[in-house]
Parts: C-alpha cells; structure tokens; sequence
C-alpha cells in the first residue's frame, strides 16, 4: 500500500496545471458553446498526474472486500464462488460484441445459449416456461406479480387485490406488491418460525391475487406446510408465488413446481453463481407452471425448424430493453454445464451440510433461537451468554479484524440480535473450521475482555462508522477550506 497516497481524497492530491490525460491531434476545428451554456465559473475538479490517478483508484480497489478474498457468510445473499470460467465464457468477443439489434440468423449461438437456459431453469425447477428479461430478484417478484394480475384480468376476476407476505419475508416481497399496485396483507409464523396455517386462513377470501413464500424462508427454514397453504390459496382462487432466492439449499433436492407453486423467480446471482453485491450485474428469471405462459413477458427465444428466433409481442408484459443481462445469462448456463446433472444435485446437501455444521458448532456460545435442522442458513440471536454487553454488531465489526465479512445483521426482524449466517456449499471444511475458531474466539473475548470487541474493527483502513450520521448528515462534496 502506498502510504502516501492512501487514504487521502483526489482532490487533496491535486495540484495546479497537472494534466491526467493526454488527448488526440484537434482535427476538427473548434466550437464555441452558446453563451447561455457555459459556465460563469471553472468547474472545481481534481488536477492531478496520471499515475496519481491510476495508484489512486487502484489502491481504493483494494479496500474491497469479495469472495475472492475472504469467507463472504452474508445470509439470504449466497455469496457462493463465481468460477473463473464464467468470465471467460461471458467475455468471448463473438457474445461481448454483440449488438441488441442484430438479426437472429448473425448470432445463432447466443440464441441458443439463451434457450438452453431458459430450458434448464424449467427442467430443474419442474415449472413449464421461463423469462429472462428480469434484472434483479426484485424485479422478477415484480414481473411474477405482474403476471399474476394478468391473470386474473385476463379471466374477468378484477377484485382481487391482496398479496400475503409471510412477516419473515424479505423487504423486497411488499416492496414489489406495493409497486405493482396490489395491497400488502401479513401473515403471522408459528413460534418455530414457519407460515401460520391457522393464522393464513382467516386472511383468505375471493380478493386474494396471491401467497408469496419463500423457501426455505429466510430463517433457513423449510416450509413444511407448503402442500396445505398452496390447496388453501387454491381454493380461494389465488396463486402460488415462489420467491426463488433462496433456491440454493434445493437445487437437485426438490423443484417449487412440484410443491404447487404456479409463479417464481430464481435469482442467477445468487443461485446460479454469477457475481452480485457491487460486482453485479444481476439476473431475475421468472418461471410459470403449465397454461400460464402466455402471460410471461416477451420478448423470448423460441426454437423453430429454421433454427432459434425471437419472439416479440407487443401485446404482452414487457419488463426492459431487449432480452436481459446477456453477459450473467451466459454465466449462469456455463455454471450448470460446468457441474453436469450429477453434480448439481449435490450443491444443496453440501450448502446444508456446511450450514448445519457451523450451527452445530457454535449453538453452545451463540443464542439459537430455533433449533433443529436448518437448510442453508440460519440465525443465531446475539451471544449465548446475556450477561456482557457486547452486540450482534460488536461480534460483526470484530470478525472484520480476522479477514471475514460479517454475516448479515438485524434481520430477519423477528429477533432483536439476528445474525445470519449462510456459508454456501463453496466452502471447504477448513475455511469454516477456522471461521469458527474465530467466533468461539470472539465469544471468549465478550467475556475476558469486551472493550476489544466493542471498539472493533482495529485492523482495517478506517474503524467504526457514525452509521447515523452517514446517513443524516452525509458528506457527499469536497469544500477545500472546510
Ligand atoms: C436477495 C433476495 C431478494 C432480492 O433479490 P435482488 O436481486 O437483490 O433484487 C428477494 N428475496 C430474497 C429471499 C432474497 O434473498
């Protein structure tokens, strides 16, 4: 690290007539900008060198942290490997310098790698078609809803105007009911931390459009009342709505088709191993059962005699420009065919057996409010022992000093100290063992010595935050004499 560069601002490495750039020959004569467009004032920008520039952000780049660098055990994120072998393949210039209007029959290949996937996500899910226009999660929730309602327009059935969200779910579940226009109802978890049956039925009426669940929800709990829920959603005429982000612990074990469900979404950058948080871009795929495709928004890639096409319709939902993310698209379809049929059955088991084990290990010294078998991750509330006063926020911020991210924090809601911890099956046993020893350390030290952990982080570039007045009262512009 450059000491001398790091940690300062670009602006207080600029000095006067320092040049960063060196443009071409002026070949083109110059232009005079109308008056009423200029500026009355130079803007204040940074003059620096160029090398200044380059050790400037590149030093900052290294104040990333990733899972190239370190065990990333953020619940409900999924932050598994991101192979190699996916940047190679998204890179390749016959799919990097495609052009979104190029016709069908120049880029065959691209088509095709585009149905295959549309095609396995079916195939593993047990669902009958699939969009991959969406480009996050939340956005799928949103296009599955907006499918939803089509639906029940589509049949004349205008009243239904509710979606249930179990009070576990994540934010994004109201966040897309509410943007899609429909009304927010809650349904209450039992004290094991699953959905409500009793409490789901007496929400339940001819105004419901749909249930969405997630499974495992976000305590890392399978939804063992699924087959009940989905025939009294049924029966009232709602829909099924699965929110695929946490697919991971089931992928190979069991498909949401198979459990009922009529609508989902699967997010590629969590499940299907492309980069997310920061590195996105990010993928929403959105799956139906058999006879909901024709609500599914266009456009898609079909497959004709004369070979791979695309289809177009106006009439239909439509979510964004062109086809999606093409580049995580690719990097999606080459992580299945990497893994093969075999080895994709085994990525749930393991990301269970990696999640089970670190509970396991740790429930003596960390609060486990459920107990019993978890899927892929699962939620401790803050130390065991009540008596120090150290916080779910202390233990994160001191994990930060031994090289790890700290697990997600204060959510899900239901507990006051959530920490949620998700390894994924990526992990080797002795990247997990370690971290434990780190955790088991960190509990020792609430007891012998708090003040080291509640005045964590000691080892990184700047220790703790202000997170209220970052957020109140941020600084977001350089003033020189200030
Ligand atoms: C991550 C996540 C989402 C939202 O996905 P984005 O791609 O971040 O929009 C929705 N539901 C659950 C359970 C998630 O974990």
């Amino acid at each position: 690290m450059n000491n001398k560069l790091y940690g300062k601002l670009i602006f207080e490495l600029s000095h006067d007539g320092s040049k960063g750039y060196s443009l071409p020959k002026n070949e083109f004569g110059n232009y005079k900008l109308p008056e009423n467009l200029r500026r009355e004032t130079d803007a204040r920008l940074p003059e620096c060198d160029e090398m200044t520039v380059v050790r400037h952000y590149t030093n900052h780049s290294g104040n990333n942290f990733g899972v190239n660098n370190g065990f990333y055990p953020l619940g409900s994120c999924t932050m598994k490997y991101n192979p190699s072998i996916n940047e190679e393949t998204s890179s390749l210039k016959p799919f990097a310098n495609l052009h979104p209007l190029q016709s069908a029959d120049t880029c065959q290949g691209a088509l095709e790698v585009y149905y295959n996937l549309q095609k396995s996500l079916a195939a593993l899910t047990g669902l009958s078609e699939f969009t991959l226009n969406p480009f996050a999660g939340a956005h799928g929730e949103l296009t599955g809803l907006m499918i939803i309602r089509a639906y029940h327009e589509s049949r004349g059935d205008s009243k239904r105007v509710k979606v249930i969200v179990p009070d576990s779910a994540h934010g994004t579940n109201p966040a897309s009911a509410s943007v899609c226009g429909l009304e927010v109802v809650e349904v209450k978890s039992t004290a094991d931390g699953i959905v409500d049956v009793n409490d789901l039925r007496g929400l339940l009426d001819d105004t419901v459009a749909a249930m969405m669940m997630t499974n495992p929800n976000t305590l890392g709990l399978f939804e063992t009342e699924i087959p009940e829920i989905a025939k009294l959603v049924h029966e009232c005429g709602g829909l099924m709505y699965y929110d695929g982000a946490n697919l991971n612990p089931m992928l190979g074990a069991c498909r949401p088709g198979d459990m009922g469900f009529d609508v989902m979404h699967i997010n590629l950058h969590k499940t299907f191993a492309t980069p997310h948080g920061g590195g996105g871009p990010g993928s929403g795929p959105v799956g139906v059962r058999e006879g909901l495709e024709e609500f599914l928004p266009a456009p898609k890639v079909i497959k004709t005699e004369k070979g791979f096409g695309i289809e177009t319709n106006g009439e239909k939902i439509n979510v964004g420009a062109f086809l999606g993310n093409f580049g995580v698209i690719i990097k999606a379809y080459t992580y299945i065919l990497t893994l093969g049929k075999e080895n994709i059955r085994l990525v749930g088991p393991f990301a269970t057996l990696n999640a089970n084990y670190i509970k396991e290990c740790l429930k003596d010294v960390y609060e486990l409010p459920i107990s019993g078998l978890c899927k892929h991750e699962f939620v401790f509330n803050g130390l065991k022992d009540k008596s120090t006063e150290v916080t779910t926020m202390d233990v994160a911020k001191r994990l930060l000093d031994f090289g790890y991210h700290a697990p997600t924090i204060y959510f899900p809601l239901l507990f006051h100290e959530a920490m949620m911890i998700e390894p994924t099956e990526s992990e080797s046993k002795d990247t997990i063992d370690s971290f434990i020893s780190v955790m088991r350390q960190i509990a020792q030290e609430a007891k012998d010595e708090p003040q080291t952990v509640k005045s964590a982080p000691h080892n990184t570039p700047i220790g703790r935050v202000d997170d209220v007045l970052a957020a109140k009262e941020p600084k977001l512009t350089y003033y020189k004499n200030k």
